[in-house]
């Protein structure tokens, strides 16, 4: 209720601004922002939002879509312009930033976030190093990054995620779908199911990794990769492959001919191993 020309009116309550502010840092996710937000009020995100009324069931997707009104809430409540709340989202994504682009986190700094700093960045499945301190990021389910991973498989993985990069930055559909080949002969290889996206976007690192450096693999000799690949691999991965190059006949016929010959090559060295022995 609030007094009018000398009249009770009803109106909506106003909202009052929070005690303390916290400004964003550069490339701040917005669910990051408001939890350090939130810390610094002594309260959590949920009663945050409660505050300025937004529904907090939508707080991840906030991240990714931001109403009007909603950014001016939390403008208002924080002291800053709805503009800057704005910018601690998702721009409009195209369908292949989209697909690469985690809804949830699945990988963090270990330096920055004990400071409670949530990148956007961090979201991206090509982002392999985290861009304010350089640390490689790690998974966000700690058991599944326990394994020590052989340096070799990190320099490959390291060169698959600037490939997968610059394929996604200049939007190459022949560079997206070389890199998608290869993540998906590595998710074969691994019996992995799903699509290769989101085998790059795994908790797990032994996946993630294995998929970012067969994009670095791939690169050179393809069909010789894929062909190596499809020797010496179940039916699952089989599979796996033929889904891969399923419109694509007359490379599948290449491959099927390159594996075979190195299968019988194999074969012929192994026999003369055992005739010498
Ligand atoms: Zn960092």
């Amino acid at each position: 209720m609030g007094l009018c020309n000398g009249v009770w009116n009803r109106r909506a309550p106003e909202l009052r601004p929070l005690p303390k502010t916290v400004m964003p840092i550069q490339d701040e996710l917005l669910s990051g922002w408001l939890t350090r937000l939130a810390i610094a009020n002594y309260c959590d995100v949920v009663d945050l939002l409660a505050h300025v009324g937004v529904d907090y069931r939508y707080a991840v997707s906030l991240d990714f879509g931001l109403e009007a009104g909603a950014a001016e809430k939390i403008a208002m409540a924080a002291r800053v312009t709805p503009e800057l709340i704005q910018s601690l989202t998702f721009p409009t994504l195209n369908d292949t930033e989209a697909a690469l682009t985690a809804r949830f986190p699945f990988q963090a700094c270990p330096n920055c976030t004990p400071r409670s700093f949530t990148l956007k960045h961090w979201r991206r499945a090509w982002v392999f190093d985290c861009q304010i301190c350089g640390a490689m990021l790690t998974s966000t389910l700690p058991k599944l990054g326990k394994g020590v991973l052989p340096q070799k498989l990190l320099q490959h993985a390291r060169t698959g995620s600037v490939l997968l990069e610059q394929a996604v930055i200049q939007n190459s559909i022949r560079q997206i779908r070389r890199a998608m080949r290869g993540a998906s002969f590595a998710m074969a290889l691994k019996n992995v199911s799903g699509d290769p996206a989101s085998a790059l976007q795994s908790f797990n690192p032994d996946i993630r990794l294995f998929c970012l450096a067969a994009i670095a693999v791939v690169q050179k000799r393809p069909l010789l990769k894929a062909a190596l690949f499809a020797t010496g691999i179940d039916d699952f991965a089989r599979v796996a492959l033929l889904r891969t190059y399923q419109n694509e006949d007359r490379l599948l016929v290449t491959i099927n001919r390159i594996g075979r010959q190195i299968e019988n090559r194999r074969h012929a060295s192994r026999s003369n191993t055992i005739e010498r022995t």
